[in-house]
């Protein structure tokens, strides 16, 4: 089971945003990798401790993972394992950057944030994407479940189409290999543009037109993919959806998106669950509500009868005198909790089934039945029945 991104953390789960950054900044300084080199405990516990951050220090965020745990915010540990979906922080390099981000400041190096990065570690030689090329595009997908899978989780595998990295030059696209530098911006990726106006001078940076910000040029471009390093191609996904989702809710895999032009990290995968109606069960969160139709003898006199549930039929005791509108629980039948390993229940609302098409000999048995002084609701038999001619009374008068 994966931890709780509190506990990793160690903060309360009413901990303020400060709480949060300093427990964060502690537990990453603690286990970073340049601290700890060549250790592997480390590395989990650092990739851990970015993966609870990215979540709880995002109101968004923070706010799917306390309503729905990880699987609200993508997480793969809430399918059981796999990591087929890591959660905010598989890639180290996606790590970094948020971290610098972060310790950075946004603002001048060393000097205004509280605590440098560079000062630190000395020299942060990981700054930034370790990889070329542009990032790639976010796929979103829907994924129509019917009830029966919400209720215990399924495992799911998707056709995709999809821009995947091109084999005939495995993304790089060109056909040798061989790249050169942009002649535009010299290898920068960027133009710059002076414009003199009555205020002075202002210089304009902008992504070079001829690289696309790259700053380099691919030399013999390769001729299946036009020298992008992607083409359109079909893939197939294994998605894991844990019990009780809803309609929305949606997992996030991660790195499964577009593939980016030559090189480029991938997009991610967004998988937006679309729930069937059920013909037979309405649901209520993680209950299911069932209707059942009884003949006004077997309500009175108690019967066994055989409903349907989500997991195949069930016997069900009617007891005696039982009054129409009830609700009886089946415990254990509803959906699976999504945080959690049990399940909700269903409920079956019993109704009296009034025939429309009765035989002569039927209905002389009824007019029989009518004759009984027990039968009818009267002030004097029936309390329930007293009660609602006096709220009857209320109303109509
Ligand atoms: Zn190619
Ligand atoms: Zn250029």
């Amino acid at each position: 089971m994966k931890k709780e991104y509190y506990e990793v953390l160690g903060v309360s789960r009413t901990a303020t945003k400060d709480e949060i950054k300093k427990a964060y900044r502690k537990l990453a300084l603690q286990f970073h990798p340049d601290k700890n080199p060549d250790n592997k405990d480390a590395e989990e516990h650092f990739k851990e401790v970015n993966e609870a951050y990215e979540v709880l220090s995002n109101d968004d965020k923070r706010r799917r993972y306390d309503q729905f745990g990880h699987a609200g915010v993508g997480s793969s540990a809430a399918s059981g394992g796999g990591g087929q979906y890591g959660g905010g922080a598989s890639d180290l390099n996606d790590i970094f950057s948020a971290f610098n981000d972060m310790f950075s400041g946004g603002k001048s190096r060393g000097g205004g944030s509280p605590f440098g990065f560079e000062e630190a570690f000395g020299g942060g030689g990981r700054r930034g994407r370790a990889s070329s090329g542009i990032p790639g595009t976010d796929l979103k997908i829907r994924l129509k479940l019917t009830l029966e899978e919400i209720a215990k989780g399924v495992e799911k595998t998707l056709k995709i189409k999809k821009q995947v990295t091109c084999p005939e030059c495995n993304g790089s696209g060109s056909k040798s290999g061989a790249t050169e530098n942009c002649q535009t911006c010299h290898g920068s990726g960027e133009v710059r543009q002076a414009s003199k106006t009555m205020f002075g001078q202002f210089v304009n940076i902008a992504a070079c037109p001829t690289c696309g910000g790259e700053g380099r040029i691919i030399k013999d471009r390769c001729t299946s993919c036009y020298g992008e390093g992607i083409k359109l191609g079909e893939v197939t996904v294994k998605v894991t959806v844990p019990s009780g989702v809803e309609d929305g809710n949606y997992l996030t895999l991660r790195g499964q998106g577009n593939s980016g032009p030559r090189g480029g990290v991938a997009g991610d995968l967004l998988v937006v669950i679309e729930e069937i109606p059920h013909e037979l069960f309405s649901r209520h969160g993680d209950d299911v509500v069932y209707s059942l139709a009884v003949s006004f003898p077997d309500l009175v006199l108690g019967t066994k009868v055989e409903v349907p549930t989500l997991d195949g039929a069930v016997k069900l005791t009617i007891p005696p005198s039982t009054q129409p509108e009830t609700m009886l629980r089946i415990a254990g039948h509803g959906i699976g909790h999504l945080r959690g390993s049990s399940r909700g229940d269903q409920y079956v609302k019993v109704n009296v089934y009034v025939p429309k098409d009765l035989s002569h000999q039927d209905k002389e048995l009824l007019k029989d039945l009518k004759k009984s002084s027990g039968i009818s609701p009267t002030a004097h038999n029936d309390k329930d029945a007293k009660g609602f001619f006096e709220k009857a009374r209320d109303i109509f008068s």
